[in-house]
């Protein structure tokens, strides 16, 4: 078996030095573990991606530790942060908070944090960076500054590490990382590492491994619809969550002009041609049901186990406007504003209620949406906005009503 593999990523304000931090874990840990040492340079000369349009800067570097294989992400510019969160373009397991201990958390640590919160990352970890220059007793204001936003945005309890990721990289650039005496790691070797060495210890005992969810009601988007010749009509597409035995009675749920939802009784269940008993999370699967005709069903409505999802047509996101830069829209927009809304295999119109009355490309914004059909969404959900064929934003649900 391999190591388990995790995505993580820093966040936090700018110039508090969440790219040095990046390239101290991935200096140390290559000392310690074997894999590739990144410095500063390499990992602030990112290359653009693009995610549904939007122009993201994201430095992927990965590194080892004792148990683990992490990917990690860091951005360059607090827009990258706030656009990557909002898109899920790196869904992290977890996320590294890292504040400066000589000024404390600032505007854009909180923003972060609240956003990571929104987006659904389960657990952090706290580097408090540049203990090299802060002042011993400002040192633990700020940590119990940091545990409070935490605990304020449900991440009481999280680690907390101090150090300076500045001295690490120096002790690596100087050869001495690796003087390693006796004792568990973390403990031994160059002082200055000491501190990564806890941070990552910190990372791999705090973040659990990522499950499939097979415990949950059972979840498939339906992303094709297709006649058997003399047995029925088949849904197919990616088990989001749960397990489905071939027999019971699920749900169709969405795009139905009554908004109501039917229920139907699943009689085979195949994947990869082969006939199974059942359906489980991550597997690309086939339904066939009983009694449903070709029509009655379409791509962008979801199976589920009767009432463990309902459609909703009305809630709040956390919306990210592109710029007319990114292919986005050149001017503002209202309350009023209906676009096509795009959930994975799901298109609808929704109206959109904006703060303050305006929306301005470049902005993020959290906004009230009303849909003109139900559709099974949930918080955690993420969208594009489109005009025509223009995507012009990016949002994520935050709650339904
Ligand atoms: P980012 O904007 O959060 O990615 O911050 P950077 O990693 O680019 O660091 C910003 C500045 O803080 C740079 O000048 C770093 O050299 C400095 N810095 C980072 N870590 C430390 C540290 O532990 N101690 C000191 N004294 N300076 C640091
Ligand atoms: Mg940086």
């Amino acid at each position: 078996m391999g190591k388990m593999h995790l995505n993580v990523g820093t966040i936090g304000h700018v110039d508090h030095g969440k790219t040095t931090l990046t390239s101290a874990i991935t200096k140390v840990m290559a000392a310690l573990h074997g894999g590739r040492a990144r410095s500063l340079e390499q990992i602030d000369s990112t290359p653009e991606e693009r995610m549904r349009g939007i122009t993201i800067n994201l430095a992927h570097v990965e590194y080892e530790s004792m148990t683990r294989h992490y990917a990690h992400i860091d951005c360059p510019g607090h827009a990258d942060y706030v656009k990557n969160m909002i898109t899920g373009a790196s869904q992290m397991d977890g996320a590294i908070v890292l504040v400066d201990g000589s000024q404390g958390a600032q505007e854009q640590t909180r923003e972060h944090v609240l956003l990571a919160k929104q987006v659904g990352v389960k657990h952090v970890v706290v580097f408090v960076n540049k203990t090299d220059i802060a002042d011993p007793e400002l040192l633990e204001l700020v940590v119990l500054e940091v545990q409070d936003l935490l605990a304020a945005n449900g991440y009481e309890g999280s680690p907390v590490v101090k150090g300076s990721a500045l001295q690490a990289i120096q002790a690596v650039d100087e050869g001495t990382a690796l003087k390693v005496g006796p004792g568990k790691p973390g403990t031994s070797g160059d002082p200055r590492t000491i501190a990564i060495r806890e941070l990552v210890e910190a990372m791999d005992t705090h973040f659990p491994d990522p499950q499939r969810d097979y415990a949950a009601p059972f979840l498939l988007p339906i992303e094709d619809v297709f006649t058997i010749e003399g047995r029925g009509t088949v849904v197919t597409g990616r088990v989001d969550r749960g397990v489905l035995p071939v027999g019971a009675t699920v749900e169709i749920i969405g795009l139905t002009d009554d908004g109501k939802s039917r229920a139907v009784v699943v009689t085979g269940i195949q994947s990869f041609h082969k006939d199974r008993p059942e359906a489980r999370a991550g597997e690309n699967v086939g339904l066939l049901l009983r009694g449903v005709k070709r029509d009655e069903v379409v791509r962008g409505q979801v199976v589920s186990i009767p009432g463990s999802i309902q459609p909703h047509i009305e809630g709040e996101a956390e919306l990210y406007i592109l710029t007319a830069k990114e292919g986005g829209r050149h001017t503002p927009f209202g309350t009023g504003y209906a676009p096509q809304f795009f959930f994975g295999t799901t298109d609808v119109t929704g109206t959109l209620d904006v703060p303050g009355d305006i929306a301005q490309p470049g902005d993020h914004t959290r906004v009230n949406f009303r849909l003109q059909h139900a559709i099974a969404v949930e918080p955690g959900m993420r969208f594009s906005l489109r005009e025509g064929k223009r995507t012009v934003g990016a949002g994520v649900i935050l709650t339904v009503r």
